[in-house]
């Protein structure tokens, strides 16, 4: 009786409440507006929490919280919670008053007569959404990024208003548990836990206890994490050097997942990492080895860089992800030290962000954002690949000891706190002020787009030669940067010359008789035009060429310029694969051979007959084995032609070949099984019997199901993934999306466009960040019919109104289907 009498009072309440003229507006998600207002008025935030993980799957996981924090405002607050109202108890408790749960638009509304000035404390029970606890039969892991954690708990949901956690978990017997509840303030995106059964093995590195959790049971693989280790400790120590500050949290703790979505994500105390990242097969390739130290690094740098100093808001998100690979490129020239990194720097960035930058879908480095619950477009090649690259240059703008003092400054002056890209480029402009990294900035970071550069093609009367920057956009811009210009004649290289652009043109010393050549050490980033009179060079005297970034600049000069349309798939597919048989650098041939991969699928199907079997030959007598894995790779994926199908079903048969591990084989399972429809069953029956464990067969058994010829389980399997639960394990569905429009199923998959497409804002809200563009490219991929750019373009044309930022991810992953028409 006493609750009803409350719950009478507050309707009253609210009523009153929804005068006040001042009021932030109550709206999905949480805006700019709402986390603005919140940080001017809440301070000292601490989430006392405790959950209750049922042993069944069905029922759902209780959560109990104490919240506590000091109070400015003078009107109503909102609290995140993202949920239906049933899942929330009916009564929550104020500063020991009890009140009515008013749930409105994804926000518990505390009116602001039950608040005072100072402390104040709301107690909360309720059931936890499954959004971002990827439940499993007997594990769970949360992943709260970038605003999900308002779906398991009603918090603050924004990286400025940071908290102390503290956590108790109650879970099914057997179950072990690591989290970061920590004395030191956390965003809530970077709260998280694991549940569940794992094996468990710690290790001490300098003086520091480090426990891993892992599921993998393949005992090759486990004996791997003395590697870890080595390598976290070796990210530690590096970092601790460059920033000079010590390791800011208390532990350092990382579980290896299954299926899980990201390479890894950098929760300080518990960083989660992927297993086939992590655990490599029995011959990792050197790209391999590095990727995975590259990864480790990376988290490890997120622990400076986002964790201790975090962006105040997601449109600086690029933030801590430009630092986590700018640090993670540097320490890997450490362990590495016979790699050419240079050229792995270039190779790892430049034609990734080029994917993105040549298309119609680009975008500035920094967007705006309005709403966190669109923080996740943001995320991309732009950020990941783009950003590095101007970070490499704008350290050679202001040189490396300069940026190193800003950088020290800035994490001494923000720690523990957050800060802006702004705030940071004052930072760094406390040094060295002659090379502005603001006026640099205007242009890389906050406009999209790339340089077209051309050279004149004829010398000027005083024998020099020009050099222009042509902004496609028509804004004039110009982006500083420095690459060498070579001369070449039938003999070689005779003389380069680095050249630093600071205005839209520039001019280089003629050689007369010479060839000159743009961007011959790779470090230039734009279109850069290949001239008439380099092109017979390119086409067959590079190939000689001593300097392994030469001929790796050649490389992706010659591919760039097939975007540029001033050189055809065909002409190209031939340079390369002749070029590629004589290569005998991993790094340069292994990108030559993915070059060659993108491009066979463009050619008419007698030139694309001939190029497969080129490359299946090559695939058994070069003499490099990375050269020899990534043709077997590409043609286990892509290849069409019908002898070659043959042949590698042969391959495949025999299961032996150290070029594919396991996950290669289940890849190439599914290819063979659409290729030889009338032997499908017999491909993935035999394939089943080589899986070694329970995760493993229940992907293979999801996704399999996709490589059934029969049309109608093709619709039906695809009208299961528009359904949120069927895309649960997102690796699991786009792998089947992809095989449902595999290329060879056009044009009975044309008709999955229009529907895949329809629910792209559906699958924004519902899916983990990087979904929305996994979703396109799996959906688009496979596409080149008329019928399917007419659907795509159709659609794009009606929806005029589609979000910027998911615009961009179609534009961007439509690129091949709708803007490569060779
Ligand atoms: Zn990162």
């Amino acid at each position: 009786m006493k609750k009803q009498l409350m719950i009478t009072l507050l309707v009253g309440l609210c009523a009153f409440s929804s005068l006040n003229l001042n009021a932030v507006t109550i709206q999905d998600g949480v805006s700019l507006e709402l986390a603005t207002f919140r940080s001017a008025n809440i301070t000292d935030v601490s989430y006392s929490l405790s959950f209750t993980v049922p042993d069944q799957l069905a029922k759902p996981v209780s959560f109990h919280e104490t919240l506590t924090f000091v109070w400015a405002g003078d009107e109503d607050l909102q609290i995140d919670f993202q949920g239906r109202p049933d899942q929330l108890d009916n009564v929550i408790t104020v500063n020991g008053h009890e009140l009515a749960t008013d749930l409105r638009h994804e926000h518990i509304i505390i009116p602001h007569v039950s608040l005072s000035p100072g402390k104040n404390q709301v107690t909360i029970s309720g059931r936890s959404g499954d959004k971002a606890l990827n439940r499993h039969e007997d594990y769970l892991y949360t992943l709260f990024v970038p605003d999900h954690a308002r779906s398991a708990f009603p918090c603050f949901d924004q990286p400025d208003l940071k908290a102390r956690f503290s956590l108790s978990l109650a879970l099914p017997d057997g179950w072990v548990s690591i989290s970061n509840d920590t004395q030191k303030p956390i965003p809530t995106y970077l709260f998280s836990f694991t549940a569940g059964r794992f094996q468990l093995q710690t290790a001490m590195r300098d003086g520091r206890n480090i426990t891993a959790l892992y599921r993998e049971t393949d005992s090759l693989k486990v004996a791997q994490l003395p590697i870890v280790f080595d390598q976290v400790a070796l990210s530690l120590r590096w970092m601790e050097e460059y920033t000079g500050i010590p390791y800011p949290f208390e532990k350092y703790d990382f579980v290896v997942l299954p299926g899980y979505q990201f390479g890894g994500m950098e929760h300080p105390g518990c960083i989660q990492f992927t297993d086939w990242e992590i655990f490599l097969g029995p011959h990792p390739t050197p790209d391999e080895e590095m990727t995975r130290l590259n990864l480790i690094a990376h988290e490890t740098s997120h622990m400076w860089f986002g964790d201790l100093v975090t962006m105040r808001w997601f449109n600086d998100v690029w933030t801590k992800e430009v630092f986590a690979n700018f640090m993670a490129d540097k320490i890997s020239r450490e362990q590495f030290p016979d790699v050419n990194h240079d050229l792995a720097f270039i190779k790892a960035h430049y034609p990734l962000s080029m994917n993105t930058d040549r298309t119609r879908g680009t975008h500035p480095i920094q967007q705006p954002l309005d709403n966190l619950n669109k923080a996740g477009l943001l995320y991309g090649n732009i950020i990941y690949h783009k950003a590095p690259i101007m970070m490499r240059k704008l350290e050679q703008e202001k040189g490396a000891e300069a940026l190193q003092q800003g950088l020290r400054s800035y994490l001494t002056r923000y720690a523990y706190g957050n800060a802006t890209w702004d705030d940071l480029i004052a930072e760094l402009d406390k040094f060295a002020p002659e090379h502005s990294a603001q006026s640099f900035s205007n242009v890389w970071v906050k406009q999209k787009g790339l340089p077209t550069i051309t050279i004149d093609g004829t010398d000027t009367r005083d024998g020099s030669l020009e050099i222009r920057q042509h902004d496609s956009y028509g804004r004039s811009l110009v982006w500083k940067q420095g690459f060498d210009v070579s001369f070449a004649n039938e003999n070689g290289i005779s003389k380069s010359t680095a050249v630093y652009m600071e205005t839209a043109q520039t001019y280089v010393e003629g050689i007369n008789g010479m060839t000159p050549i743009l961007n011959s050490n790779g470090e230039g980033y734009g279109h850069f035009v290949i001239d008439p009179r380099t092109r017979p060079f390119l086409a067959e005297g590079w190939r000689t060429m001593p300097d392994d970034m030469t001929r790796y600049a050649a490389v992706l000069n010659l591919y760039e310029n097939y975007h540029l349309s001033t050189i055809t798939a065909n002409t190209l597919v031939e340079i390369l694969l002749n070029y590629l048989s004589h290569e005998k650098n991993e790094l340069v041939a292994s990108t030559t051979a993915s070059c060659l991969g993108n491009l066979t699928p463009r050619l008419e199907a007698l030139q694309r007959a001939t190029a497969e079997r080129r490359m299946f030959d090559m695939m058994q007598s070069h003499s490099l084995q990375s050269v020899r894995q990534t043709l077997l790779r590409q043609l286990s994926l892509k290849a069409t032609t019908p002898d070659v199908v043959d042949s590698l079903y042969g391959v495949w048969q025999d299961h032996r070949s150290t070029l594919l591990n396991n996950r290669d084989y289940m890849r190439m399972a599914y290819h063979l099984a659409i290729m030889l429809p009338e032997r499908w069953q017999e491909i993935l029956g035999t394939e089943r019997t080589y899986l070694k464990t329970d995760d493993e067969r229940k992907e293979f058994d999801f996704i399999s199901r996709a490589c059934n010829p029969d049309e109608m389980v093709q619709q039906q399997l695809f009208n299961d993934l528009l359904k949120v639960e069927n895309r649960r394990v997102e690796p699991w569905a786009r792998t089947m999306l992809a095989l449902l429009n595999d290329p060879t199923r056009e044009p009975l998959s044309n008709r999955y466009l229009v529907p895949g497409l329809d629910i792209l804002e559906e699958i924004q809200r519902t899916g983990d960040i990087f979904f929305p563009g996994y979703w396109l490219s799996s959906l688009l991929e496979g596409h080149s019919s008329e019928g399917a750019r007419q659907a795509v373009s159709g659609w794009i044309e009606a929806h005029p109104m589609l979000p910027a930022a998911l615009m961009n991810k179609l534009l961007e992953n439509a690129y091949w289907l709708l803007d490569r028409k060779d």
